[in-house]
């Protein structure tokens, strides 16, 4: 594909020369509200606990722990596509 000639990242379509693309950024992370503590909480071994984290982290590797955490990932999309997304997206919880 030459370098000027660029494809909708979700429909797959030729964004012409001339017409205005449009980016989409989507980030993924973990909530920052604190967990619900329960009384029964404050009764548990702690370093069992700890020991089982350690071992499903190690389980899941540092990408997906990582992932985990925070990802982020941008995508260039076509005006119809946008058009599409505005739409949709637009009657949704909004931040
Ligand atoms: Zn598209």
């Amino acid at each position: 594909m030459p370098a000027n000639e660029r494809k909708c990242d979700n429909c797959g379509r030729e964004i012409e020369p001339g017409v205005i693309p449009y980016w989409v950024r989507l980030e993924i992370f973990a909530s920052p509200e604190p967990p619900v503590i329960y009384p029964d909480d404050l009764f548990e071994d702690h370093q069992a606990k700890m020991a089982e984290l350690i071992e499903q982290m190690e389980a899941l590797g540092p990408e997906e722990c990582e992932a985990q955490v925070y990802e982020a990932y941008k995508f260039v999309i076509c005006p119809a596509c946008r058009n599409y997304f505005h739409h949709h997206l637009r009657q949704r919880k909004k931040p």
